[in-house]
């Protein structure tokens, strides 16, 4: 039997942003392909103009590239964008519900709002346990559909579910799935703005593009058996289905823009790396089986397997992101980061200066254990751009001694001599000093960090002078000699 190359897709409605639930849909797809060694196509299915929004698409394409993902067909990708958008295949989606109209397996249906609002409120008195149009339109006569449809009245096109069936299909993640079609509605196909639901334009479009395996998230599981239905009717070949486990906020109920950000461009704005965000939303639901979680992205396609996907929700845990955004900030390469740094200067209060790359460098080096985001090279150490206006009150009391400015008066004198000073020649000078002192070397540190940096805490106190260099190190200690007073002991604790 000939091997067919699997092919998926992702087709994202142009909501205005993409959830963070929909990059995982585009990753385990993207996953899938790179792993087969298949094909990947980005649809966009915009049929729903009610929900319309300028820009959307363009908006959606941008933030799908900036993960890193490349698709194989798609628009802008072939040049023909007009065949992936589906408001542009409306022809089609007319020729394939005609053929079903003729077969019966499809009808028109005239009903009004009001007489549908009265049916649903009668099935709601009997607790029905869900609303389904009663196939009033099924039985109108050929003629009296002629004539409806020569009056121009507004009219859908209704899914003929045939009654007292088990539809049943086998998922990849959820395994044997059965569906009675009496709890299956006469789905609307084609609605009275001549377009087509989701329904109708997605199966009729992953039939002509070929869509070998569908991959997308559970929230469409109970669609699938119209969607099964609709492959049945027209006599094609089913895809293979796979429905991921829902996205669970850290409570366990359904994840929601109300406990945190759901799109994808929030987490970009905010400063997380696609590399992260991409490893963070691939365990999202699967895992390799043991607890390895640092992943790149080829790590991930060689790893995949839709077999391995969870079939319970999956929590979505801020921490574990923030984690693996120090882990993968932590694996570049400083000169990339170097690159972002520079972006992130020149858009900070430090636009106007000029840091030479030697010496941004060597702040990478020095804070890259110590930060989680690219703005916090500028944030958790602004010493490194400007000298301290202020001394952080804690540290002055506790670790400004009475005796602290006769100390550094000392070290001072000893930096004074050095020449072109290395990391290793402000250690020794510090050493010697609390030696000529006889005093523990923790009495310098700590007051000689709070005078460079202004805080009690950051790089090693002797990458923090010599990255400031010796002249800077001189001046700002001699002006914290001049601002800090001795506090009143009694008041410390
Ligand atoms: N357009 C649907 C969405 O917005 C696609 C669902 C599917 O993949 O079938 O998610």
């Amino acid at each position: 039997m000939k091997e067919v190359t699997p092919k998926v897709r992702f087709a994202p409605s142009p909501t205005g942003y993409l959830h963070i639930g929909g990059l995982r849909t585009a990753l385990y797809n993207y996953l899938f392909a790179c792993n087969k060694k298949g094909k990947i196509i980005l649809r966009i299915e915009d049929t729903d103009r009610k929900r319309f929004v300028e820009g959307a698409t363009e908006k959606l394409i941008d933030t799908l590239k900036w993960a890193g993902f490349e698709f194989d067909e798609g628009p802008h990708v072939d040049g023909k964008s007009g065949s992936y958008l589906q408001s542009e295949r409306l022809n089609i989606y007319n020729d394939h519900i005609n053929k079903l109209i003729e077969s019966g397996k499809a009808y028109y249906c005239f009903c009004t709002k009001e007489r549908l609002t009265v049916l649903r409120a009668e099935q709601q008195k009997q607790k029905l346990s869900q609303a389904k149009y009663d196939k009033h339109c099924l039985h109108l006569s050929k003629n009296v559909i002629e004539k409806k449809l020569k009056s121009g009245i507004p009219k859908v096109v209704r899914l003929n579910v045939e009654p007292d069936k088990t539809i049943i299909f086998d998922d990849v993640i959820k395994e044997r799935v059965e569906f009675e079609s009496n709890n299956v509605d006469d789905q609307v196909l084609i609605k009275s703005d001549g377009f087509p639901t989701y329904h109708l334009a997605n199966v009729v479009d992953d039939h002509l593009m070929g869509v070998t395996h569908v991959i997308r998230g559970e929230e469409w599981l109970s669609s699938t058996p119209k969607h099964i239905l609709l492959y049945d009717y027209f006599g094609w070949e089913k895809p293979v289905f796979a429905h991921l486990p829902l996205l669970l906020n850290p409570d366990k109920s359904k994840l929601s823009k109300r406990q945190g950000d759901v799109a994808v461009e929030d987490y970009r704005n905010k400063g997380y790396l696609k590399e992260a965000l991409i490893n963070f939303v691939a365990l999202l639901g699967w895992n390799t089986g043991d607890d390895r979680e640092f992943f790149t992205m080829d790590e991930l396609i060689q790893n995949f397997n839709l077999k391995r996907v969870h079939k319970s929700g999956a929590v979505f845990n801020i921490e574990k992101l923030n984690w693996l955004n120090a882990e993968h900030l932590r694996k570049k390469p400083n000169k990339e980061v170097l690159q972002m740094l520079k972006d992130e200067l020149s858009c900070s209060e430090y636009k106007d200066k000029n840091f030479d790359d030697d010496y941004l460098l060597l702040i990478i080096e020095a804070m890259k254990p110590r930060v989680t985001f690219v703005k916090e090279f500028i944030s958790n150490c602004p010493y490194f751009y400007k000298p301290p206006n202020k001394y952080d009150e804690n540290v002055v009391r506790k670790k400004w001694k009475e005796d602290t400015p006769e100390h550094l008066t000392k070290f001072l004198e000893n930096i004074a001599l050095l020449n072109n000073p290395s990391k290793d020649d402000f250690e020794n000078a510090l050493s010697q000093t609390a030696e000529e002192l006889k005093i523990g070397n923790g009495e310098l540190i700590h007051p000689i960090r709070l005078a460079v940096s202004g805080m009690g805490t950051g790089p090693g106190v002797y990458d923090l002078q010599y990255i400031v260099g010796k002249e800077e190190t001189i001046n700002r200690i001699n002006r914290a000699l001049e601002v800090i007073k001795v506090p009143n002991t009694n008041l410390s604790n």
